[in-house]
């Protein structure tokens, strides 16, 4: 049996009909950048997440700038983001002007180490950027009492938890503004590129939009410089429909995420994913933790089971932080998790038969000795 690590042909097929209708409207209407379809998408969208507003853009790397840029990030200010996430949360940083400053992530449930953070702070500090990593919030209620205590901005990086909840509220409507990308993988994804931030300011929501449309809200007004990042009529069209399926599509991966539990409860030398108690986790991805990892994805993947590792080497780590001078101690849980972790096949077309076959090949797998 093949089982791939995602089948967004499968999703298409499923709304085949309405996606083809939605792009050559668009086409025929020729509304390529912004328009109607934008303007639809925006609402919808914020009202989806219950924000005040939601500002589209390109993608969700951008989002993540133009928030920045809109709260007034300085040359030399510092934003403390995860060690272990996507490289988007801490290159947007470097790319709004500010310098990137890594915390370390929770040993059990990959999000930021509010007590890092903490360690973390400086006079030059100015914002968080917590991840909502692999569909699960990050801890908001401690990281909200040191944004206050510090008068600090907090940017939610919600790229991979469209729709997740923290104690029963919606991701984004903690901090200042949220991310959101739609990379076609994600849990709402475009077929292309696309990003938007939302926030319930409508002073921050005008200088965002501003931000991303050449410093201007109308021609021959540019305020500021600003940059290029729209959303497509195209893909605001597709996101236009399938945003009606996020609801149904999140629930398909939580009873999956629960049945994975449930399959593999008996397995050894296996940790399932930690959800805390606070979590209305959306399951972007399925992440255990197993030893010999490579041996075990090199296995699985001669049984046909394609699988991911999210992410190989934390950020601190990368050649492109090592000006930062960082060492493995630095960033202790970082480390440790990052040659143990593997993304299982978690998607809502998953269907029962594949998913028994991948728990039961990785039970096979862990449960043989090696010597
Ligand atoms: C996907 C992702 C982003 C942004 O991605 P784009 O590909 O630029 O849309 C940001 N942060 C995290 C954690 C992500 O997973």
């Amino acid at each position: 049996m093949e089982v791939p690590f995602s089948d967004l042909h499968s999703q298409y097929l499923s709304l085949k009909e309405e996606i083809d209708k939605a792009i050559s409207t668009v086409i025929e209407d020729s509304a390529f950048v912004r328009g109607r379809h934008v303007d639809e998408f925006e609402a919808g969208y914020a009202s989806l997440v219950g924000a005040d507003h939601c500002v589209s853009c390109a993608n969700g790397t951008e989002s993540l700038v133009i928030a920045m840029k809109a709260l007034g990030i300085r040359p030399g200010d510092e934003v403390i983001v995860p060690a272990h996430t996507w490289i988007s949360t801490a290159e947007s940083v470097t790319n709004a002007g500010g310098k990137v400053v890594f915390a370390d992530t929770d040993k059990n449930t990959f999000t930021i180490c509010p007590r890092s953070v903490r360690e973390k702070i400086t006079s030059k500090t100015v914002g968080i950027i917590p991840v909502h990593l692999y569909g699960q919030p990050a801890e908001m209620d401690e990281l909200l009492e040191i944004s206050q205590k510090y008068s600090l901005w907090i940017i939610e990086d919600c790229a991979q938890a469209h729709l997740a909840k923290y104690k029963g509220e919606m991701v984004g409507s903690f901090g200042q503004a949220a991310s959101y990308s739609f990379y076609p993988g994600k849990n709402l994804g475009a077929m292309g590129d696309a990003g938007a931030v939302t926030t319930n300011s409508g002073v921050l929501a005008e200088h965002m939009r501003r931000y991303s449309l050449h410093g201007g809200l109308k021609k021959g007004e540019h305020l500021i410089e600003g940059t290029n990042s729209r959303l497509d009529g195209i893909q605001a069209a597709i996101l236009n429909v399938k945003m009606k399926k996020l609801a149904g599509w999140t629930s398909k991966r939580q009873d999956l995420a629960r049945r994975y539990n449930w399959l593999l409860r008996e397995t050894p030398r296996i940790d399932l994913p930690l959800v805390t108690k606070w979590s209305t986790h959306v399951w972007h991805l399925y992440v255990v933790k197993v030893p010999d990892r490579d041996r075990v994805r090199k296995e699985l993947n001669e049984r046909g089971i394609q699988t991911i590792i999210n992410y190989p080497v934390s950020l601190p780590f990368l050649p492109a932080y090592s000006h930062l001078g960082h060492i493995y101690d630095d960033f202790p849980n970082a480390f440790h998790n990052q040659s143990r972790i593997l993304s299982i096949p978690l998607y809502p077309e998953l269907n029962a038969a594949s998913q028994e076959y991948v728990a039961h090949s990785i039970d096979k797998v862990l449960s043989q000795t090696y010597n």
